[in-house]
């Protein structure tokens, strides 16, 4: 790779195609990947993922809303896409992008059933959803035989699956909730199948699920944040790798002396001389404020660079008094080092948040090593 010149996000294929493969030798031969690439691909970018995943074999793709699933279609990915949370609004593009929506309640299942009749619809593929104990999105237990006869009375739909989502898959303390959600699903799911007559694919874990309840597979598995590269646990870390690097540049070095000020509302101020280097970087880009105030940092040239004072919005200011580094100089904000979990630990939030905070104005760049 040419050293970075400007605010990029590097796309590692081969990490994404390493991730796909460690996961799946968790799973027995016969159980199907159903990918996530919500929220551009966890803030990579979607259609180039999804393009390499299809080629990996994943047999399903989801995104939460309808828009993301419009354009992966518009990148000419053919295979079926989940929409995980359809809304109303949106059925028409669904049906017109060939997507198929998780149903989760009553009125759900109603709308969805008379705009599918309207439109002369025979088998469209939905999948339903149960609610096992998130208490988020999904029908309950009791809403069965409301289902199975309101299914009977139409030729519009087919169930193409029955899903759950697990609360906390990654968390060993709560292991016995998670084995009643399990135990929940597979209840509701053969009660189901028995008065449908069909056998729709059943799934229920995400990432951390396949690691800690490969016994919970059924027929499908989702995945989403594993394969750009984290499970939730820093052993299953140093099993994956990461598939997005965020780098920048060096834009000016600074002499600061002692008494000076740095950074908007003299967020820093210095009480020796420093040296700082200022970034084409700021929190639309990504960086939250809350890394300010040497909360966050940077790696230049392997040493490590703390922010100085606070995160502007297109900018900001790093200090490298005893780092060796000119303008032009690469920048490494997140990646091997420092690592996504890293920086998210130093402002108490998750990988999930920091990857998906990467802003559409960050140009990517997809490359196999
Ligand atoms: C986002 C999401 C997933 C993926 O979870 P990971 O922890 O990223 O693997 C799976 N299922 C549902 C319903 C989701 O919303």
């Amino acid at each position: 790779m040419p050293k970075a010149a400007e605010t990029i996000l590097e796309i590692d294929l081969n990490a994404l195609g390493h991730n796909y493969r460690y996961l799946t030798s968790k799973l027995e031969r016969n159980t199907k990947v159903l990918a996530v690439v919500k929220a551009f691909g966890y803030g990579s970018d979607a259609s180039a993922i999804a393009e390499e995943l299809v080629d990996l074999g994943a047999a399903y793709l989801a995104v939460a809303y309808a828009n993301e699933g419009v354009s992966l279609r518009d990148t000419e990915i053919e295979i079926p896409i989940l929409v995980l949370h359809p809304l109303p609004a949106n059925f028409n593009i669904i049906l017109n992008r060939c997507l198929e929506p998780s149903i989760y309640s009553r009125t759900m299942l109603k709308k969805f059933i008379a705009f599918a009749e309207k439109n002369k619809q025979k088998l469209y593929p939905i999948h339903l959803k149960f609610n096992t104990g998130l208490n988020r999105l999904g029908f309950r237990k009791e809403d069965i035989p409301f289902i199975v006869e309101t299914l009977s009375k139409t030729q519009s739909v087919k169930v193409q699956s029955i899903l759950s989502h697990l609360a906390a898959s990654e968390d060993e303390n709560e292991r016995n909730f998670t084995l009643q959600q399990i135990n929940s699903f597979r209840n509701i799911s053969e009660k189901l199948i028995e008065k449908l007559g069909y056998r729709p694919l059943l799934h229920t874990v995400n990432t951390s699920g396949i690691i800690n309840y490969p016994e919970a597979q059924f027929d499908m598995v989702r995945t989403g944040i594993g394969l750009y590269g984290f499970g939730n646990d820093p052993e299953e870390n140093k099993n994956l790798k990461p598939v997005s690097t965020l780098k920048t540049v060096i834009s000016q070095i600074h002499k600061i002396e002692a008494g000076e000020t740095v950074g908007y509302n003299m967020g820093f101020k210095a009480e020796k001389p420093v040296r700082t280097a200022t970034l084409p970087i700021g929190h639309a880009d990504g960086i939250s404020r809350a890394f300010g105030n040497g909360k966050g940092w940077v790696t230049i040239n392997g040493q490590k660079a703390p922010i100085v004072g606070n995160v502007c919005m297109d900018m900001i200011m790093v200090d490298v008094t005893n780092i060796e580094c000119i303008d032009g100089d690469e920048v490494v904000v997140f990646g091997e080092n420092p690592s996504v979990e890293e920086l998210s630990g130093a402002i108490n939030t998750i990988p999930y948040e920091l990857l998906t905070a990467v802003s559409q104005r960050v140009k990517r760049i997809v490359y196999r090593k």
